[in-house]
């Protein structure tokens, strides 16, 4: 009895650049159905484009696979993650020696064939076929060369490119995405397997003749030596899969199954790109996007639960679930509204703790006057033990964790509390947080829908009385404090509702919406008890008032 082997997948990025979504997505895909099937997950690094790649676009998209919770089977070691597998070297700059041994072979079984034909020449098939509206195939000349011919041509030194002499035609395979894909004869001309030296071949690995194996004889090679048995990509390879399977029938070799994943699309149907926003998946990442978030969001990109309404979905949870059947071929339109949402609803079940990790490292990126704040060992000062004494409920001193780091921290808590709800992702917290942390005032005056209610004679009516009031204040401001200046603002002046909630609202927060004074004011005042540097309720309004 034979037993069918376990799937061997293989994911192939070139270190030419960030990790983008469509490749990223492809990853996942690759790995949801290795782990779905017990299969085992490969990774491969493309990097023959030796002007392109760079080894910091590898580290950085093994760190992006890793942080989206993709972890492989074999692939080139990398921070103590396995390192190689039994299939290596899994660079395919090592595995340049390979290739060689492969086109010998290829040419001595006549299965392939060496190309003399100029690029001039090639040009002028090229343009004689657009001129009678033909398909750019090469025609096949070098095909039928004498060995004599052959052999003159390399004793007079002339470059030559190696091509594969295709027999079967048409060309066709089974794409577990499309069904059957077929290719017509005259499309699939006889393919460059190894590029003349000469003519300006970008990739580094020469054959003897100074020759450079071509991404399509390469990939293959790869894969069948890898014992691949699934290609999962995306669909921009759709038009090398003829070729490749031509390859695979030249050496005998197992075709295997092919899944093309379609395009992804930004909002207005075109290719997504940077102008559509974030788009590589560090981005996302700085941004503070959660992990979880964004492998949900890409696994929804063109696959969808059976129930077709789930749309939220751990790891863990999709395995048991994801199929290539489900995979759809029309194209994936990025909606970022979705992304958004969902990190939204991550945010609100990550553990704070974690959450808070992530945002201080915002926060001390943006407000680097405020943050950081656990490494400060500012010392109380006689006001702020009387601040803290006052909250509700009160801040003691005594306790021996009340370190004024721990205070600060629990002082963090509160302050996410408020503004995580607030934001789709954590790079907007500190502006989000600008009510508590403080503001520019000249900027709040100018922001035109400030300047509006600004500009109203109740509004100067008001910031005069409340700039009186609080200037004969002594001590911390508390929420009710606040409430009873207002009500005695009303009774002064006659002025109530928004005419007099905007002005003191912009005068204390810099925006004349957001949280409620009562979450917002203590806040700021025990921020200002904590050392952090943040301008108290008193200070800013006088700022404000005399601008
Ligand atoms: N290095 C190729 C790419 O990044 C891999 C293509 C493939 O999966 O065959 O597009």
């Amino acid at each position: 009895m034979t037993t069918t082997p376990k799937p061997r997948v293989r994911f192939a990025p070139s270190p030419t650049g960030l990790l983008h979504v469509g490749n990223a997505r492809t990853a996942l895909y690759n790995w949801l159905f290795a782990r779905h099937t017990g299969g085992q997950f490969i990774l491969r690094i493309e990097d023959t484009d030796l002007e392109r790649s760079q080894a910091s676009y590898e580290t950085q998209l093994m760190e992006d696979l890793h942080w989206l919770g993709i972890n492989w089977d074999e692939g080139p070691s990398w921070d103590g993650l396995p390192g190689e597998g039994d299939h290596g070297p899994y660079r395919q700059s090592e595995r340049l020696a390979l290739y060689a041994e492969y086109t010998e072979r290829l040419l001595a079984e006549g299965k392939a064939y060496r190309c003399f034909c100029t690029q001039e020449e090639l040009e002028a098939e090229r343009t004689h076929a657009t001129q009678h509206h033909g398909p750019h195939v090469y025609s096949g000349r070098c095909r039928s060369l004498s060995q004599d011919a052959i052999e003159q041509n390399l004793a007079a030194g002339k470059p030559y490119a190696v091509r594969l002499k295709i027999e079967d035609r048409p060309l066709r395979f089974h794409d577990m995405v499309r069904g059957s894909v077929e290719f017509a004869a005259e499309t699939v001309g006889d393919p460059v397997l190894v590029r003349s030296a000469i003519g300006g071949a970008a990739g580094l690995s020469k054959n003897e003749a100074g020759g450079v194996p071509v991404y399509n004889y390469v990939v293959t090679i790869d894969d069948a030596l890898m014992d691949i048995t699934h290609v999962i990509r995306g669909d921009d390879h759709i038009s090398n899969t003829p070729k490749q399977v031509a390859i695979y029938h030249a050496f005998g070799w197992p075709v295997p199954e092919f899944a093309h994943l379609s395009t992804i699309l930004g909002p207005d149907r075109e290719r997504l790109s940077k102008r559509h926003g974030a788009t590589s998946i560090s981005t996302f990442r700085q941004m503070g996007y959660l992990p979880e978030a964004l492998a949900n969001y890409l696994a929804l990109l063109g696959w969808g639960a059976e129930d077709g309404k789930t749309e939220t979905f751990t790891l863990a949870e999709l395995v048991p679930i994801f199929s290539l059947e489900r995979v759809t071929p029309s194209p994936a339109i990025f909606d970022f509204d979705k992304l958004n949402w969902l990190n939204r609803y991550y945010l609100k079940l990550a553990d704070p703790e974690r959450v808070a990790k992530l945002a201080e490292r915002q926060f001390c990126q943006h407000r680097p006057d405020i943050f950081p704040l656990w490494s400060s060992s500012e010392l109380y000062t006689a006001e702020a033990l009387a601040v803290l004494a006052s909250q509700d409920p009160p801040i003691h001193l005594n306790r021996p964790s009340n370190t004024l780091i721990a205070l600060r921290k629990e002082w963090f808590a509160r302050l996410l509390a408020l503004f995580v709800p607030a934001v789709d992702h954590l790079d907007q917290l500190p502006a989000k947080a600008a009510p508590v942390l403080g503001f520019n005032p000249e900027s709040a005056r100018r922001d035109p829908e400030n300047a509006a209610i600004l500009a109203a004679d109740s509004a100067r009516s008001v910031l005069g009385e409340l700039a009186g009031r609080v200037r004969t204040h002594s001590g911390f401001v508390t929420p009710d404090d606040f409430k009873e200046w207002m009500k005695e603002i009303q009774a002064a002046t006659g002025i109530k509702g928004k005419e007099l909630y905007h002005p003191a609202r912009i005068a204390l927060t810099g925006a004349h919406s957001g949280p409620d004074f009562d979450k917002i004011i203590p806040l700021i005042e025990q921020g200002t008890a904590l050392a952090l540097g943040i301008t108290g309720v008193r200070e800013r309004i006088e700022q404000f008032v005399g601008v």
